[in-house]
């Protein structure tokens, strides 16, 4: 099993070994304990000595493998956190400096020598926060994703995590610091919340087989197996994210699909959750949305100088529709956001259409699509377009009807912004003929076409240059691969695995993009019917740089590695051409 994910067997006996009872440790001092708070040092200044007094706490200044020894409710509930001062020595930052009683707890715990400092309430709210959360996977540079920390009976971090009934999701998000209910199943759909964030997982599934039961996350687009789960485990824990998800806990044999929102810390992560009835029982599905994903802008997304300058202007122009294109879970959705985000602006008008809405973004209106009630994306966009859009995002084009709205949309002067379901860029103009649009309705409103597919990225922290052999290996393995091709030549990289990217060898993903623009000599080929694939090589020989190119670019700089660029553009090169005709790409 992963070395991450220990902490499940250190409770492999199960649900009866989880205590009921809470960890307070009988040396801290009772909660709550009134005590004043202050916004800058300038006001306590005659209570300290000088030097004793600190405006921030840098994130060099904290130990998280420190802070975590000390219960988080505790932390924040005195407002208190160890932290090392500038000269190496130990203190105690406090938002009260006449707080004796939480500095002795602490300093007792420790069991070191600290001295005293008094920080704004802020300042240490916020570390706190880094230390216990944020100054996970997500920042490497901590060296420490291991969980061992987290679940050591020492650890309170268990109550870092809250949940909220989908019922309360709208009103207040509470801390789970506040159930006061703590059955053995509660801790267990926390821990697998808890560690599935951790983990940077995207989905975490639950799967029940015959006498046993699968837990899996999907890291960087990856299942890992996490842990293996009792059978008699299962109804309980299914029973509790059914009510996290306002589902019917009496209903088995239908599908059922619900949404719940979870804290951890100070950040909430909207879950979305389906069941399905299998064979061996009740299968669960958790996707967690980041929404720290629909606040990036276009240049986190992994273009490159070259293309991202043509998207800007692509998408700065005021009417035609620019579509996106690539498999289910490619980074579609994220790249249109971003470019919402760009474009959002008080003078312009943007609405969507989605389904389903991922991310609420600020400023923006957004329609979700119901077909139960006859509300399909086709009917939205007819509303949308009396309310004086200037820009349109539709979730996705699916049937002829919302295609030639959004033509009909593009003609009229808007700038409509899509996705299609294909493989490359240049497959998207014969889907649409497929669909039934006229090939001059297609060149006079498409402005260009960008296939993406992500790639995982090389862990900074077991990064190491990849022999000459290793990768003609996989260029051999490969589909569409060539040793002698001009673009597989130099230096490239891998990751040999480590604690901080789950043994992969890899940690986060970044997009690789083909962007093809809809010039004249493109538009003729369109109203001539052509091939997709002779689209494609028109575009390459005027410059296009294609899916694998760009990836092949992404993997000579260190980003990515060359089996990482081919695992997942083997698709849109078999799409057109085959694996003799690679060469062309
Ligand atoms: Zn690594």
């Amino acid at each position: 099993m992963n070395m991450l994910f220990d902490w499940w067997t250190a409770e492999k006996g199960g649900l009866s070994e989880l205590s009921d009872a809470p960890r307070q440790d009988p040396r801290l001092p009772s909660q709550g304990v009134p005590h004043g708070t202050y916004g800058t040092c300038g006001d306590v200044h005659n209570l300290m000595q000088p030097g004793r007094c600190i405006e921030s706490i840098s994130p060099e200044q904290l130990t998280p493998d420190l802070v975590k020894r000390l219960p988080l409710e505790f932390l924040k509930s005195q407002c208190a956190i160890p932290i090392t001062l500038e000269d190496g020595t130990m203190a105690v930052a406090l938002a009260d400096p006449l707080n004796i009683e939480a500095y002795d707890a602490i300093v007792g715990i420790l069991n070191q020598p600290c001295t005293r400092v008094v920080c704004p309430a802020a300042e240490i709210e916020k570390a706190i926060s880094l230390c216990y959360y944020e100054n996970g996977p997500r920042h490497p540079g901590d060296g420490r994703v291991g969980v061992e920390s987290e679940f050591n009976p020492a650890s309170d971090s268990d109550d870092a995590l809250s949940s909220l009934d989908a019922s309360s999701v709208q009103t207040r998000a509470e801390d789970l610091l506040n159930v006061a209910s703590k059955a053995p199943v509660v801790k267990l759909a926390n821990r697998i919340f808890f560690q599935a964030v951790r983990s940077r997982a995207s989905d975490i599934h639950i799967e029940p087989y015959e006498n046993e039961a699968r837990v899996r996350f999907r890291v960087d687009g990856m299942l890992h197996n996490v842990a293996t789960l009792d059978r008699q485990q299962i109804p309980a824990l299914l029973s509790r994210l059914k009510i996290m998800a306002n589902l019917d806990i009496a209903e088995s044999r239908l599908p059922q699909d619900g949404q719940s929102r979870i804290k951890i810390g100070d950040d909430l992560v909207d879950i979305r959750v389906s069941v399905i009835p299998t064979l061996g029982g009740e299968r669960v599905m958790l996707r967690l949305l980041d929404r720290t994903r629909a606040q990036l802008s276009l240049d986190q997304i992994g273009f490159n100088a070259d293309v991202l300058g043509s998207f800007r202007r692509l998408i700065s122009m005021p009417h035609g529709i620019i579509l996106l294109t690539g498999p289910t879970g490619s980074g579609k959705t994220t790249s249109l956001y971003a470019a919402l985000n760009e474009l959002n602006c008080e003078e312009r008008n943007i609405l969507t259409v989605e389904d389903p809405i991922e991310y609420q973004l600020p400023g923006i209106g957004q329609m979700q699509v119901k077909p139960k009630i006859e509300l399909t994306f086709a009917h939205c966009l007819r509303h949308i377009l009396r309310q004086d859009p200037d820009v349109i995002m539709i979730g996705e084009i699916r049937d002829l009807e919302t295609a030639q709205i959004a033509i009909q949309a593009s003609l009229t002067g808007h700038l409509v912004l899509s996705t299609l379901h294909t493989n490359d860029s240049a497959s998207a103009v014969t889907r649409l003929i497929d669909m039934g649009i006229e090939p001059y309705l297609i060149s006079s409103s498409v402005v260009a076409v960008m296939a993406q597919r992500l790639v995982r990225v090389i862990c900074a922290q077991c990064k190491v240059p990849q022999g000459p052999h290793d990768y003609r290996m996989a260029l051999s393995e490969s589909a569409g691969g060539a040793a002698g091709d001009p673009l597989v030549q130099g230096e490239f990289y891998k990751g040999i695995g480590c604690e901080n990217c789950l043994n992969t060898g890899y940690l986060g993903r970044t997009g690789i993009f083909e962007q093809l623009i809809v010039d004249d000599r493109i538009k003729t080929m369109i109203t001539q019917r052509c091939d997709s694939h002779v689209i494609k090589r028109a575009a390459v020989e005027k410059g296009m740089i294609t899916l694998r190119a760009d990836g092949l670019r992404k993997a000579q700089a260190g980003v990515t590695s060359l089996e990482e660029v081919f695992r997942v553009t083997q698709d849109s090169i078999h799409a057109n051409y085959g694996v003799a005709e690679h060469a062309a790409y």
